[in-house]
């Protein structure tokens, strides 16, 4: 709930940053969302997209955001909703960002989205990483800069996470052996590829189709890594048309063996999952662990 004294304290804020006088009339919330409370607002400049969640709690997180955003959406390729504002208001955090309308799916939908994918993949930097940690959920994102990826891999991703898990005692060691093994194998499963600017968390519930019948993606955990990352969790949960793969393969093909390294990639989003969630991740971790 937004009540009035947060609604005019937000007014202020926001026409600050933005240098332009802004009045919200209204805040509608928008469900759909796992972490932060979100909301349509409505104002005197038209309707705009507002996040907000509780400042000591995830510190940092709409700043974050907001880089890995602007990242994307300078890249010029796949459309995020466009960057606005980010700050605080008494305990609160907000992140401000252009409202997105839905709409209908053109009949290219799939292809326009990996297109613009493997344009944004195209966008690279000297090394693995990026300028700032982020979150995927509510983890912390180490983007420590390496300029080999199974070393960025396994330090910033895999074995963070796997020893996280083992304190949490939701795994045992035989698992933390098992990734560790994993992590000396990288080298070999991985062949050399530039850094690739990812969007970092690309599943279905993170894109809608925006007025213009194209995809828009938001929410993003953005690095530059190995582009298969993205691609492997486009397939974790389901609801990417296979359109979608032939028409990336099309523009920006895979190295081969990317089949057996779809597993490799999903470990991490998995052990996020597993660490937030628990339960069937443990399985679908120990499936692909025991294929190597
Ligand atoms: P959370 O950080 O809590 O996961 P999301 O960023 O996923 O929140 O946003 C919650 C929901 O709001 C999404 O599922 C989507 O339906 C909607 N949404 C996200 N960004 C926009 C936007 N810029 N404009 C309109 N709706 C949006």
């Amino acid at each position: 709930m937004i009540d009035e004294t947060l609604l005019k304290q937000l007014s202020t804020a926001i026409s600050e940053q933005l240098n332009v006088k802004i009045l919200i009339n209204e805040a509608k919330s928008i469900h759909g969302g796992d972490i932060n409370q979100a909301y349509r607002i409505d104002t005197n400049e038209g309707y705009f997209f507002l996040k907000m969640n509780d400042a000591e709690k995830y510190p940092d997180m709409f700043r974050q955001e907001l880089a890995g955003l602007q990242a994307l959406h300078n890249a010029n390729a796949l459309p995020v909703p466009k960057p606005l504002a980010y700050g605080k208001v008494g305990s609160r955090s907000y992140l401000l960002l252009e409202f997105i309308t839905k709409g209908q799916t053109v009949a290219d939908f799939w292809d326009n989205f990996a297109l613009l994918l493997a344009r944004q993949h195209r966008v690279t930097q000297p090394h693995f990483g990026f300028n700032t940690p982020n979150y995927l959920g509510t983890l912390k994102q180490y983007n420590t800069p390496y300029s080999n990826w199974p070393v960025f891999y396994a330090f910033n991703r895999l074995l963070p996470l796997i020893r996280m898990a083992y304190d949490q005692q939701i795994v045992d060691k035989g698992m933390v052996n098992q990734v560790e093994s994993l992590c000396k194998q990288l080298p070999r499963l991985f062949p050399a590829e530039p850094p690739a600017l990812l969007h970092g968390d690309l599943w279905s519930g993170n894109f809608m189709v925006g007025s213009n019948g194209r995809a828009c993606v938001f929410d993003p955990a953005v690095y530059y890594g190995h582009r298969e990352m993205d691609l492997a969790m486009t397939r974790l949960f389901g609801g990417f048309d296979t359109r979608f793969y032939y028409a990336y393969q099309a523009v920006y093909p895979l190295q081969p063996g990317w089949q057996q390294r779809i597993g490799v990639c999903q470990l991490y989003p998995l052990l996020v999952h597993l660490i937030l969630f628990g339960g069937n991740y443990y399985n679908s971790i120990r499936e692909v662990l025991q294929a190597y």
